[in-house]
């Protein structure tokens, strides 16, 4: 706890020292100045002053064709005041008794024709002021204050064409924000996948070598091909079992999905395959105090399942108990018991694999993070290294990069995949880490995170 508030108090000293508002041309508009103030809050007189202030956890956003809804997540509900600036076109937000969150974003480009770069300062001790980069104007928004939600307190910033109309459903009045509910809670996934018509053919999709990145893709002709294949064999009477040929896998339309709904769960439509390494007779590497890598595995993926799945994501794991995934059990040679990990995500037509791993050497000190792609995919690439990238934040492990690799699971699966080896269980500190709470737990949102932004960017 008091290292968080050191933390906060640091976050706080420096985005004040750092004022990345400042702008020369702004000199005439004193009143709507966005330099920082001068003014740096004590350690004695912060944790006092904080207590009754809301705190700034984090902002969110999503955009469609008709506008951007940009949410701004408090830990209590505030009052605001908005300006908005000409040239060039900026909205200003000021915070009322309230502070950035150390973990908050200061910073966030848009992908939006309605906004396209928000920036978050403490301005004064007690407010916190958002910029956000707009050419639209007041008439083009709907600012709000919704209580509930993922937060106690929320501000909705709308921003887009004929705002002031009702976006979504005729029941829905934006005016009225307490009417202005995503679906959340009662709305899983399925619900959805069922309410939506599956996705059309695109039609405009050129033709491209295939690789592991768009193999899912083609799972049409695949299946096709597969069915033929059976009749073949058929007709041979060979002893090769074949599976029953299923319908692809359907997909939401994204575009049907209304956009409050994707900011609360940013994974919708997503299928997420976990694969928690070793289990059952395997333990996989072995810590100094004893601890076991398919435990922490297990305790990791389990984790990241409830993560994944809180955001809309539809998840399924390799295994969830201490078991081979091969239904041959122990008796199943090394490559079976690791083409039945891929047989669930390839079978299942999965978005991403995810492989969770730790690492183990001879030698005790070594230690840090490292995450494995194919080297024939781009995607898998930029999985593993946004993983990477936030997992080390978040465990606060050295980064030993981001690797290719030739392991089975990861050259085998048809999406793009990542094995991640979290931490060295054969180092004392990281073992401790690895087999904490809070260890697992920050380990799970590391990689949730990262998978994410995979797919935001
Ligand atoms: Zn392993």
């Amino acid at each position: 706890m008091k290292s968080r508030l050191i933390l906060l108090i640091l976050t706080l000293i420096l985005s004040i020292s750092f004022p990345v508002f400042a702008e020369s041309e702004n000199d005439s508009e004193s009143e709507v100045s966005e330099n920082v103030s001068e003014e740096i809050p004590t350690k004695e007189n912060f944790s006092s002053k904080v207590a009754n202030m809301s705190e700034v956890l984090g902002i969110r956003y999503a955009a469609n064709q008709d506008k951007i809804r940009i949410v701004v997540d408090t830990s209590s509900p505030t009052e605001f005041k908005t300006m908005w600036i000409q040239n060039p076109g900026r909205l200003i937000i000021d915070l009322d008794n309230s502070w950035i969150s150390s973990t908050a974003n200061r910073e966030m480009t848009f992908n939006s024709d309605f906004a396209t770069k928000l920036r978050l300062a403490q301005f004064d001790p007690q407010t916190v002021r958002i910029v956000i980069e707009t050419e639209m104007t007041e008439s083009d928004s709907n600012i709000f204050a919704l209580p509930g939600g993922r937060s106690d307190g929320r501000v909705v910033i709308d921003i887009g064409r004929k705002i002031e109309e009702p976006v979504q459903d005729t029941k829905q009045d934006p005016d009225s924000p307490g009417e202005f509910k995503p679906k959340e809670k009662d709305e899983s996934p399925e619900e959805i996948r069922q309410t939506v018509p599956p996705e059309p053919d695109a039609p405009d999709e050129k033709p491209r070598k295939k690789s592991k990145d768009d193999k899912s893709k083609d799972k049409d002709s695949e299946d096709k091909k597969s069915k033929d294949q059976k009749s073949d064999d058929d007709s041979k009477k060979t002893e090769t079992p074949s599976k029953p040929s299923k319908p692809p896998r359907q997909r939401i339309d994204l575009s049907t999905i209304p956009p409050e709904v994707l900011i609360e769960k940013p994974l919708i439509g997503k299928l997420i395959a976990i694969d928690p390494g070793h289990g059952g007779s395997d333990a996989g590497a072995i810590g100094p105090s004893g601890l076991m890598e398919k435990t922490v595995t297990l305790n990791i993926s389990l984790a990241l399942r409830e993560l994944l799945e809180s955001q809309g994501a539809e998840v399924i794991m390799t295994r969830d108990t201490d078991i081979e995934v091969h239904e041959k059990g122990s008796r199943a040679t090394a490559n079976e018991e690791l083409q039945a990990r891929c047989d669930v995500a390839n079978d299942a037509e999965a978005d991403i694999f995810i492989s969770v791993h730790i690492d183990s050497f001879t030698n005790s000190t070594a230690h840090g993070t490292t995450t494995y792609y194919d080297a024939d995919s781009k995607l898998g690439f930029k999985l593993a290294d946004k993983i990477r990238a936030n997992l080390i934040d978040e465990i606060e492990t050295a980064s030993r990069g981001t690797q290719r690799c030739n392991f089975y699971v990861v050259n085998k699966t048809d999406m793009p995949a990542t094995l991640i080896e979290v931490a060295f269980i054969s180092n004392t500190d990281e073992e401790k880490m690895l087999g904490s709470e809070e260890g697992i737990m920050k380990a799970a949102v590391g990689i949730a995170e990262g998978i994410k932004i995979y797919f935001e960017e």
